[in-house]
């Protein structure tokens, strides 16, 4: 027996691909998909692990637009949209595939500890003892397994501020990301009167002040906050050689530059049901690169003044640096960084500059 801790989309996502005759999947809330902390955008790399129905697409971005501090605002055409999600619909949907690929399901049932017994676990819920072979935490940012396997680590976190709201001025198909209010915020419109507003960054009162600024006079129709690991790139993905493995937010597998975690989860549960023996050296070799490059991304990105954020869209109104990002994935930044820092000499004394006045220590 398999033991699937949680059905978010990285424990469903898993369960519904691994091929052992018997996958158990518990989740301790009674319906899979509630509450919402999420807004739901997905790239189209997600069309390589998956088809997502359109019937659970809300909204598409086409463009976004970007705000400096200053006021100033360049606008970035996605030569391919990204979507928007209905988040609880799109986990019941995979949480379905999970049930049709024949995973028995334990709704209300929270994973509360495990002991080792020979080469099995003895896996305790808040109902029954199970006997055991493999235990997948992919049970989110404060992962029970990962705490009671030694596997939590000195991990970070940022909040999430979302409120689904009815929002004035809304133009379809165009979100706004506005650098200078949290670690960066946004408007993402799901018709032309409602749209998922959030701020991100550390806790703090500063953060609820701009999240306040943002939401202006907007009237919030339902909370949708939550909690988000900073990519750790010591995390343990696996405990040892033995089989306890952790996916999704469990493993901090989410890129720090925008914070999006579903496509990391989705493609880590389809390597871990093809090989489990694999798993960490297919994913670190992977995707690794790409969450590592997302952290430091983040950490200049952190440490950059006002005057420094109005130079960069400035480099960014030039033809030839907004094509880059309009045509690649931002899922993947190690397939067009490195193209980007060619072409502009300006982002090199942007970074050089931030990294002189900001020598160590996060800002934010
Ligand atoms: C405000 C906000 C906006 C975001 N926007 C985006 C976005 O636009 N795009 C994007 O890609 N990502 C976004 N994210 C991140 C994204 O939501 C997560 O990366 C994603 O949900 C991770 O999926 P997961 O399956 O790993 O974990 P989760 O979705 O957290 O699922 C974990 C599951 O485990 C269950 N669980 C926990 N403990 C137990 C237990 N003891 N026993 C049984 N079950 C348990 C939980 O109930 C839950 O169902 C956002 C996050 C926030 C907070």
């Amino acid at each position: 027996m398999i033991s699937v801790i949680g059905a978010g989309p990285a424990g469903s996502f898993y369960a519904s691909r691994e091929k052992h005759d018997e996958v158990h999947l518990f989740e301790e809330h009674k319906f899979v998909g509630k509450p919402v902390a999420c807004t739901g955008i997905l790239t189209d790399s997600v069309r390589s692990i998956i088809d997502v129905p359109q019937d659970l697409i809300i909204s598409k971005i086409e463009r976004f637009k970007i705000v400096s501090p200053n006021g100033k605002a360049i606008y970035i055409d996605l030569k391919k949209t990204n979507m928007v999600l209905d988040r609880a619909r799109f986990d019941q949907f995979l949480f379905q595939k999970a049930v049709d690929a024949g995973a028995k399901i334990h709704l209300g049932e929270a994973f509360v500890s495990y002991k080792k017994e020979g080469t099995s676990y003895q896996l305790k819920t808040t109902k029954k003892t199970y006997t055991t072979s493999m235990i997948v935490g992919a049970d989110g940012p404060f992962s029970p397994v990962a705490k009671a396997a030694n596997m939590y680590g000195k991990r970070e976190f940022v909040h999430g501020w979302q409120a689904r709201c009815k929002y004035p001025g809304l133009e379809e198909g165009v979100t706004e990301i506005h650098l200078n209010l949290g670690e960066f915020s946004w408007v993402v419109p799901e018709d032309d009167k409602v749209a998922r507003v959030g701020v991100i960054g550390p806790n703090t009162e500063q953060l609820k002040i701009d999240y306040k600024k943002l939401l202006g006079k907007a009237k919030i129709l339902e909370d949708q906050s939550g909690p988000i690991p900073l990519y750790n790139p010591k995390q343990q993905l696996r405990k040892g050689k033995e089989d306890i493995f952790l996916l999704g937010d469990a493993a901090t597998q989410v890129k720090a530059t925008t914070y999006g975690g579903i496509i990391y989860g989705l493609l880590a549960g389809s390597y871990l049901a093809e090989d489990k023996e694999q798993y960490v050296s297919r994913f670190n070799g992977k995707l690794g690169k790409d969450l590592w490059i997302s952290l430091k991304m983040r950490e200049l990105m952190n440490h950059m003044s006002e005057q420094q954020c109005n130079e960069l869209i400035e480099v960014f109104k030039k033809k030839h640096n907004a094509e880059i990002l309009e045509t690649h994935d931002r899922d993947f930044p190690s397939k067009f960084m490195v193209q980007l820092l060619m072409k502009e000499a300006k982002l090199w004394k942007i970074g050089f500059d931030i990294f002189k006045s900001n020598l160590g220590g996060r800002k934010k």
